[in-house]
This record gives structure tokens, sequence and C-alpha cells, in this order.
């Protein structure tokens, strides 16, 4: 059964089908007909179970169906979550969902444990959905960065952990914000006393769903995204996106050692936790980075092909392709770098205006088709250069000549 038969508007099908999502999980094939129709949610979910998009994709029709008026938007979607993770992961989820509505809605994250004034700047203007840890939400509503007032739909994704973290009191705050009149959504892996009467609270008349743990898949889902941005400015975005998100423990991935020892320099100059690691170090200098990125002293690494395979490195959340690879089977090894079962990863691939061909023949070959995304003060303005016959070939695992040439050219590139 396709996403549309449920109801859903057809740029929401499109966005879930992008992201490899064609048929609804058990939980989305229950849960989005329901809240289309209004009702209050009780879902058993657990993370695996594709809850994230059971409630994003409904809750964003019933957002566009709506509009908003002129002038600053108010929150209308509030999701809170535990964890910085979560948060994260969910409002990345919600994003890329929206990305084909016409009136796309701004979707802001926060959580604690990171600078507020970022997340305060990301609020100005207002924000249609906002994912949140409970703690920093009041802190910014504190701040006057947000009011409460209007959200229209509430949703408690892992409300059993919300409990279990200590979070009662600050959502008992939250909750006493909103408006009377809304709807709420509720997903929680189990249902002890507290969070029954946490839901006894809540939910009027809600549509109960109660369905076994099953994992969406069973190998883990990558995500990916593409991003044109100038080559001069892909450490800026990288910067940005790292911040925004809250991304920890990413994998960056450039073209040569020079480049990942100069990237690293400049991100840790910015304030990340990055450094490099490739061939060019001693065996003990890799051990070390790679024990020390293990033990989650850095957030971020940098490194060559090298670490696309063959490391022990545990799967990760963030993959990040600042230089293309060179092929696509490259591409395989690099992504494979995140998905961790039932929780599924995120690879991101910068492309400039000068690789854009190449990148197209690395989707070609990949048998998909990215919606190239351009971020806002990021917006590209290299030109791109007109193909000579014969180049931006993908060869086999082996450098070849052109790709040595391209590696040089990576060398020589401007700093960025
Ligand atoms: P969640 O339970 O929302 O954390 O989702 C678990 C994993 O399943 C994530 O990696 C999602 O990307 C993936 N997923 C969600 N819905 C679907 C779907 N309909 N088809 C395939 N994968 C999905």
């Amino acid at each position: 059964m396709p996403f549309i038969a449920l109801g859903l508007a057809p740029a929401l099908s499109r966005a879930a089908a992008d992201l490899g999502f064609t048929t609804p999980t058990p939980i989305q094939a229950e849960a989005i007909p329901a809240v289309l129709a209004g009702a209050d949610l009780l879902a058993t979910a657990q993370t695996g179970s594709g809850k994230t998009a059971a409630y994003a994709l409904p809750l964003l029709q019933r957002l566009a169906a709506h509009g908003h008026a002129a002038g600053p938007r108010p929150v209308r979607a509030l999701v809170l979550v535990p964890t910085r993770e979560l948060a994260a992961q969910a409002g990345e989820v919600v994003r890329s969902l929206a990305q084909h509505l016409p009136a796309r809605p701004k979707v802001a994250v926060a959580f604690g444990g990171v600078s507020i004034n970022p997340q305060m700047m990301a609020l100005r203007g207002g924000a249609d959905v906002v994912v949140a840890t409970p703690g920093r939400l009041l802190d910014l509503v504190q701040h006057n960065a947000l009011r409460l007032n209007q959200v229209e739909v509430l949703v408690l994704d892992e409300a059993d952990r919300l409990l279990d973290l200590g979070f009662a009191d600050e959502l008992a705050r939250v909750l006493a914000l909103l408006p009377a009149q809304r709807q709420n959504l509720f997903f929680s892996a189990t249902f002890p006393a507290a969070v029954q009467s946490l839901a006894g609270g809540l939910l009027v008349q809600p549509r109960r769903i109660d369905l076994p743990a099953a994992p969406a898949a069973t190998d883990a889902v990558v995500m990916q995204r593409a991003i044109l941005v100038d080559s001069t400015r892909r450490a800026g975005l990288l910067r940005q996106l790292i911040q925004e998100h809250g991304w920890q423990r990413v994998l960056v991935f450039v073209a040569t050692q020079h480049a990942a020892e100069r990237l690293a320099a400049k991100l840790h100059r910015g304030d990340l936790y990055a450094t490099s690691f490739h061939g060019g170090l001693s065996q003990g200098a890799r051990q070390q980075a790679l024990a020390e990125f293990k033990e989650r002293r850095w957030d971020v690494v940098v490194t060559t092909d090298l670490a696309a395979r063959g490391i022990d490195i545990e799967s990760l959340p963030v993959v990040v392709n600042h230089d293309l690879p060179r092929s696509a089977v490259d591409h395989v090894h690099r992504i494979g770098r995140t998905g961790r079962a039932g929780e599924g990863g995120l690879a991101v691939s910068f492309v400039t205006p000068g690789t854009l061909a190449h990148w197209r023949l690395i989707e070609k070959r990949q048998g998909m088709s990215l919606t190239l995304e351009v971020m806002p003060g990021f917006e590209p303005t290299e030109a791109t250069p007109t193909p000579s016959p014969g180049s931006g070939g993908i060869k086999g695992q082996r450098p070849s000549k052109k790709d040595r040439l391209r590696a040089a050219a990576a060398l020589s590139e401007k700093p960025e």
C-alpha cells in the first residue's frame, strides 16, 4: 500500500519516497489516517518502528492544510523528546519530509548542553514546528524566544524515557503553557503507571495503537542528503550544520591527507572538537585518534577513504562527504559507516558547481536521485564548468590518472 492511499498529499509521499520509505510501516499505516482525522493517539512504539514519520507526515499535512498567517510564525506543532540525539534526529526527519510542501514550514530544534544563542537566533521570526527537550524549551520560553499558546498539535515522543530521565516537572510546566484545545499524540515504548497517568491526564478519547515491536527495516536505513554549495564555503556550512543540529561523532570524508589535516585544523579553530585520521599519520597516532574517537573525545573526525572500510569503528550517526568520493563504490563504503540497525543514519554529500556532473554519475550508478538542497546563506555562486568530453567518469577502485589529477586539484583549491 502506498502512502498516498493513507490520505497523504503527494508532496509528502514524495518526500517519504526520497527517504526510501515506499510502504508504510504498521504504525504508520494505523497512525496516519487517525492523526489526519484529528484524533488523539496513544501508541506503543519502539525506536525502529517508523514512529517519527508516523506523526511527522500527518502533522505536516494538517499544518499545511490551514496555512499560516503573515508575520512571525507561532509554534503550531511541538514535539517533546527526551534526548539531544532524538531531538536532532526527529528534527531532521520532519525537515526532510516537509521539503516538497509548497509552503515549507520552518522547523526548529532545541536541546540543552549547548549554547542557547544559536537556538534563539534560529527562532527569530518564529517557527511552525519545534522539536525540543523540555528543559531547554522552558529556557527558551523564559528568554521570550518563543511562545506556546498557539500549539495545535503536541507530540510526546518516548514518553517513558522523558519520565525516566526526570523530566516530569518540566513536562508539567510545558503542558501548562499550551492551549487546552489541541491534538495530542503520545508515543511510548512501555506503559508503567507513571506513563499511564500522564497519558490519562493528556489524552481525549485517544485512538490506541498497540503493535508488537516491529523494526521498519532489519537492515539499517541510511537517509541521504545532497547539498549544493560553493567549494570555498563547504567548511563554513559543515560547521553550521554540526552546530545547528548538535551532531556528534561525525565522520567527514575528504579527498586527500592534506585536505584532512587542513579541514580538521579549520574546524578546530571554529570551536569544534575535530581531528584528522589518515594514512599519513604514524600507526601510533592513528591508533590514538581512533581510540579517542571511540571514547567520544572528538566530535568530528576528518578522514580519507582509509576510514571508509576495514577499520573497526562502530557505526556512526552522521557521515559527510566534504569532498565527493571518486566512485560509486567508494560512496557505498563511505555511507556504510553510518546506519545503525534500527536507528538509521544520515549521509550528507556536499556537491559543488564544479563536481555536479561527477555527483550525477555517482547517483546514476547508485540508482538514486536526491533533491539537491541549497542552504540559506550558502547559496552557490561558482560557475558550473562546461563538461569536456570524457570528463568526470567513474572508474573502478584504483585511482586513475584523472583521479590523481582531481586529488591534486583539490589540494591546490583556494583555502576555504
Ligand atoms: P523511527 O522509529 O522513526 O526512529 O524509524 C526507524 C528507522 O526506520 C529510521 O531509520 C527510518 O528512516 C526508517 N523508516 C521509517 N519509516 C520507514 C518506511 N516506511 N520504510 C522504510 N524505512 C522506514
